[in-house]
């Protein structure tokens, strides 16, 4: 909610950087956040969030909005290249589509390399206008501290332990212990799959083992 808060006001005040890192651990459903984000930045009704039916809302919601851009790995766990990067610099110096923002996401932003990392660099510094680079990632200390220093940077913080059990609770899953959520680095996501498929059960035979022992 905090991080959300800050992208809305950005929104509700048209003050959009041209360049933001957001930084989160783990778990905590990033990807949920930038999609609400891109939605509302892309949406030609915006108020307070995306209306959900303009033209733009329908072409993001089909995934096929032509002035947003994902890009990833090609394959999982493998660099994002030069190559992607100069097509979507090329992108940036063109005019939108749809006459509003254009919105490049690259996630995870720490898989550029070195080469790819330079090319971002050089349309950072001369962004174009009414264009976001949003770089998404769990490893912010692996991005080139010069691609660090153009972006704001916005931190996703895990839930307090009450926000997170209550949250955990309203799934339907009562008396929860504590020690779950820090089991799994605060990440309530990670709370619930873990308690779904046995795991904290696992967990919790191992360590009566030990104490026994
Ligand atoms: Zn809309």
């Amino acid at each position: 909610k905090p991080a959300w808060e800050n992208l809305k006001s950005g929104l509700d005040s048209d003050r959009i950087p041209g360049a933001l890192l957001l930084q989160s651990n783990e778990g905590l459903a990033v990807e949920k956040l930038v999609e609400f984000f891109s939605h509302a930045l892309l949406c030609q009704n915006y108020s307070s969030e995306a209306c959900g039916f303009c033209h733009s809302c329908q072409l993001t919601k089909s995934q096929s909005h032509p002035d947003l851009h994902w890009i990833r790995p090609e394959k999982e766990g493998k660099a994002i290249t030069v190559d992607q990067i100069r097509a979507c610099n090329r992108l940036a110096h063109e005019s939108s589509q749809l006459n509003g923002y254009r919105l490049f996401v690259i996630e995870p932003a720490d898989a550029m390399n070195e080469s790819a990392s330079n090319a971002l660099l050089k349309t950072l510094e001369e962004p174009g206008e009414k264009c976001l680079f949003l770089l998404v990632t769990h490893n912010q200390e692996r991005l080139l501290p010069t691609i660090r220093s153009r972006c704001q940077h916005w931190v996703v913080t895990p839930p307090s332990t009450d926000q997170a059990m209550q949250w955990i609770g309203e799934q339907g899953l009562s008396q929860v212990p504590a020690f779950a959520l820090k089991l799994n680095m605060g990440s309530p996501l990670k709370t619930l799959e873990s308690l779904k498929n046995g795991e904290l059960e696992e967990y919790s035979a191992f360590e009566r083992c030990l104490v026994e022992t």
